[in-house]
């Protein structure tokens, strides 16, 4: 039994949504036992005292749009396209390790090649590589020849019954949710945005079975018009949700589904010249960007409830910070209009998401019994996320696996 003791920081409570100064941690071995003002906080006989120098603790990061096995029409793509299982799996544990080192403690994958992804959850659950707590979709469905078909991270279906069947495969091989593919997006090339690709049937064919299951949903959709119709049937999430309208918004928060913008997605030219993506996908990325930020904030002030995730992959180093800090530097300042405080912000990439996925008894918040994933930067995030492009200490399950201070004393 080992007991730390952090302190010497300020601490976010992302349950009320506010800064605790002075503030300090009792972690017991992977969990937490107190956390909360110093004073508070009983200290036990024998425990390690670590000073945390006056900066920002925070729960670990939730990204929940992750792709470990990402690969977008272009040569950077087609290269782990042309990987072996053997390669395939090496490429994911390494993303996985930059993915934990970037501070984000869990990820929820959506869409992942060729089963990859069970194997990589079960050597991270094993203590064999270093990784975020993983919860993933497995293959996404799709109609034939819809977005993402023709990769291994997708499974072609046709027809309520082939939905049936593709929930129930993925299922079996341990998904904890299902990712439908509902309309076009900004990766395929025969597609428009706005193109309808699943049918009512499907849809609820899908949703049904994946609740009977005990798995949600979550959808890759655009279009208000499909949306509306997947809600209606269900659906418990939507991705990038580029051409929302207001109706559609209040429907999704009158039904409680949750949107994770991905706001970075139509932001990213840079990223996109890195990997070699044509022209074409360029193009129709940028050309989203306003209609996908008026939509966000629709859902902002329908009181729909979003959730950071980044869709690039987590730790990608992208405009001086990781992608998934320069998303939820889009979501606070896109949305500010809208509402969106930076707290508020810090909950949608902590608290949040840890309830979509029903972990919040273990993730998301540093309260007692929640495993000890924490954060820590030297600037004030709750004043301005950006703070976060600072963070140079990660825990996860009450280990340091990064520490920039002691790397610099190397
Ligand atoms: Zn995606």
């Amino acid at each position: 039994m080992t007991d730390l003791l952090l302190h010497g920081c300020s601490l976010f409570d992302s349950a009320a949504g506010v800064l605790v100064p002075d503030a300090a941690v009792h972690v017991r071995d992977d969990r937490v036992v107190a956390a909360g003002p110093a004073v508070d906080v009983a200290v036990p006989d024998g425990a390690v005292r670590v000073d945390l120098d006056g900066g920002y603790l925070l729960p670990g990061l939730l990204n929940l749009h992750t792709h470990l096995s990402l690969s977008l029409p272009g040569a950077a793509g087609a290269r782990v396209e042309a990987m072996g299982p053997h390669e395939l799996a090496l490429y994911m544990a390494s993303g996985a390790r930059r993915t934990l080192h970037a501070g984000v403690t869990t990820v929820r994958c959506v869409a992942e090649k060729s089963g990859a992804d069970f194997a990589l959850r079960a050597a991270i659950e094993a203590g064999e590589v270093p990784g975020p707590r993983m919860f993933t979709a497995g293959r996404a469905l799709c109609c034939t020849g819809g977005h993402g078909a023709g990769s291994p991270d997708t499974l072609e279906c046709d027809g309520a019954d082939a939905f049936r069947r593709g929930v129930r495969s993925q299922v079996a091989l341990g998904a904890d949710l299902v990712k439908l593919m509902i309309s076009g997006g900004i990766a395929g090339e025969h597609e428009a945005i706005s193109t309808p690709q699943l049918t009512d049937d499907e849809m609820a064919a899908a949703i049904s079975t994946a609740h009977d299951w005990g798995r949600k949903v979550t959808a890759h959709a655009g279009p208000a018009e499909v949306i509306a119709r997947a809600v209606e049937r269900g659906l418990d999430c939507v991705e990038h949700g580029y051409q929302l309208t207001p109706e559609v918004a209040a429907q999704m928060a009158a039904a409680g589904t949750a949107l994770v913008p991905t706001l970075v997605v139509t932001r990213c030219g840079a990223f996109f010249d890195e990997l070699g993506v044509p022209a074409w996908m360029q193009a129709r990325s940028l050309g989203a960007a306003d209609r996908h930020a008026a939509s966000y904030r629709m859902a902002l002030e329908a009181g729909v409830e979003v959730l950071l995730g980044s869709d690039m992959p987590p730790f990608w180093d992208f405009e001086g910070t990781s992608a998934t800090v320069r998303e939820l530097e889009h979501m606070a300042e896109l949305g500010a209009p809208a509402g969106m405080t930076p707290a508020r912000a810090l909950q949608a990439a902590t608290l949040a998401p840890a309830r979509w996925l029903g972990a919040d008894d273990r993730v998301g918040v540093v309260a007692p019994g929640r495993f000890a994933d924490l954060v820590l930067c030297d600037e004030d995030p709750t004043a301005d996320v950006g703070g976060l492009r600072t963070l140079r200490w990660v825990m996860k399950g009450g280990r340091v696996v990064r520490d920039d201070r002691v790397e610099a004393l190397r």
